[in-house]
């Protein structure tokens, strides 16, 4: 048979969205010989290839350039026959005449189309946003892209007070990232604790605490009602009638889903685009979501984990290489990553009753321990500070294994550690951000991976969040 014949039978497929979820499913795509089977197209609105977002605070804080975050190039998406439309967005979808409308006025065809849309920066409503012209006012920002970044970092080399809104994970990176640029840096949140949705109310003061050692003014309980200021932001005003002066703002107040364009091409929204098991659009055979726009079994995530999990599924069943591969939810878990703070946040941090806590505190170190323990099965953790069990105990509740009498050593090596990564049993998961099993580790060192990089290379372990690195390197030590 001709080529030009094989071409015809191909189909057309279409992916809105050149972010972590489009991106690795087209990796996972082509892996599995995918491009035998569809002409893909991927649109991306930001310009460029893809790159790995969770970085983004790195770039910011100057310990790596944007180069280095890239995951997939232009030319990687060139060498494996994908045509990337970069810096062009799909503005509507017609579902009838199954075409794409792009913000260039170009119309494709696709014969089967995935939503990878992710999410945008909440902006919550507040007085003083915009300036005269309508526009957003100058010295206000979010932290979500490239272009972003580049934004804050410019006008931060000018500032001399910055203040970030939002002390959730994301805000305190971007303060952190904030103070390599020279500015006086201040968070405000409206909780009385620190990233109160993975802290206790005592490893928060002393996450506070560390903060405030770096430099960072922390403001707690402060609802912010107004942005000051008439063409540029001067500040901040809360609900108690206070005010702080600041010349720039970060707005780091949570996430919304891009469900926008699904929406209005008549699919099924609602916190997300809602998809079945097979990560199909409700209603619509050839169209499916992924990412942090798609919302299954009521849940949207925001984290990279579901995210790969589901590329990989709708991979499987697109290719045909595992047709019925479903996704079936993903149990996540947050390793957080403040430069210079060690914090590891796993299951609910919220006791209940008769629920044992086992708490270790070392206040001048900087150092917390929690274990909420129910039915002898660990519930949740808090490790500040020290995160060397963190995978341990990730493992103890994922698994949801008995956990040792002696409690002690589920926060310390005592004599001969026998909760160390080395003794994980194959099937752990050592990376959660990818998935990737101790055994899939320990087969690929007994093949000959003899460093971390070449780990990462080989099972991508590593690639995501890259808090795993230090027990790809265990796991490398115990091969010796
Ligand atoms: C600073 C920062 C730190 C983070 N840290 C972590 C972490 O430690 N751990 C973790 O698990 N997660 C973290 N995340 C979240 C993680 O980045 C997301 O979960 C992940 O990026 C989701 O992937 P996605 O593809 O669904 O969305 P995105 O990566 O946002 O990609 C969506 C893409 O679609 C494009 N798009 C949208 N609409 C259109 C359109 N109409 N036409 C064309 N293109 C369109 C967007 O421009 C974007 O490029 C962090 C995020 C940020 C911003």
């Amino acid at each position: 048979m001709g080529s030009a014949t094989t071409v015809e039978m191909k189909q057309r497929l279409a992916i809105i969205g050149n972010g972590m979820a489009g991106a690795r499913f087209c990796a996972e795509l082509v892996a599995r010989g995918g491009a035998d089977r569809f002409d893909i197209t991927i649109f991306g609105e930001e310009p460029g290839g893809a790159y790995n977002r969770i970085l983004l605070s790195d770039v910011l804080n100057g310990s790596r350039e944007a180069g280095a975050i890239e995951t997939h190039s232009l030319d990687w998406f060139a060498r494996n026959n994908i045509t990337l439309r970069a810096g062009e967005k799909i503005t509507f979808i017609d579902r009838d005449e199954k075409t794409l409308t792009s913000d260039r006025g170009r119309i494709s065809h696709y014969d089967s189309l995935v939503l990878a849309t992710g999410s945008r920066a909440l902006v919550p409503p507040m007085d003083g946003l915009h300036s005269s012209d309508g526009e957003r006012k100058k010295g206000i920002f979010v932290l979500r892209t490239l272009a972003d970044c580049d934004r804050v970092a410019n006008y931060a080399r000018k500032a001399t007070r910055a203040v970030v809104v939002g002390g959730g994970l994301l805000g305190l990176e971007a303060a952190r990232g904030l103070m390599q640029h020279g500015a006086q840096v201040g968070v405000v949140h409206r909780s009385g604790c620190l990233m109160s949705a993975q802290l206790d109310q005592s490893s928060g003061d002393m996450l506070r605490h560390q903060m405030e050692m770096m430099g960072i003014n922390v403001h707690l309980n402060k609802a912010t009602t107004a942005i000051l200021g008439d063409e540029c932001a001067q500040g901040l005003a809360f609900r108690d009638g206070t005010e702080l002066r600041a010349d720039m703002v970060v707005l780091a107040c949570g996430i919304v889903p891009n469900i926008e364009l699904a929406r209005d091409a008549g699919f099924e929204v609602n916190k997300g685009i809602e998809v079945d098991d097979a990560l199909r659009v409700q209603g619509d055979e050839n169209t499916f979501a992924i990412g942090e726009c798609a919302e299954h079994q009521g849940q949207v995530y925001g984290l990279v984990a579901p995210a790969w999990e589901q590329a990989r599924v709708l991979a499987l069943r697109l290719s045909g290489h595992s047709p019925d591969a479903l996704y079936t939810g993903s149990k996540t878990s947050t390793k957080l990553k403040v430069m210079g703070v060690e914090l590891a946040s796993i299951g609910t941090p919220r006791e209940a009753e008769g629920d044992e806590v086992v708490t270790y505190a070392e206040p001048s170190k900087g150092r917390y321990k929690k274990l909420i323990i129910r039915d002898n099965r660990l519930k949740g953790a808090i490790l500040l500070g020290d995160v060397r069990k963190a995978a341990v105990l990730q493992q103890a509740f994922d698994r949801s294994t008995p956990l040792p009498d002696e409690r002690a050593t589920l926060f310390f090596d005592i004599g001969r550690a026998t909760n160390d990564i080395a003794d994980f049993p194959d099937d752990a998961t050592v990376c959660n951000c990818n998935g990737v099993s101790a055994g899939t580790l320990r087969a690929t060192i007994q093949e000959g991976a003899a460093s971390v990089e070449t780990l990462m290379a080989q099972t991508k372990a590593g690639t995501g969040c890259g808090t795993c690195k230090s027990s790809l390197k265990a796991l490398l030590a115990a091969k010796g």
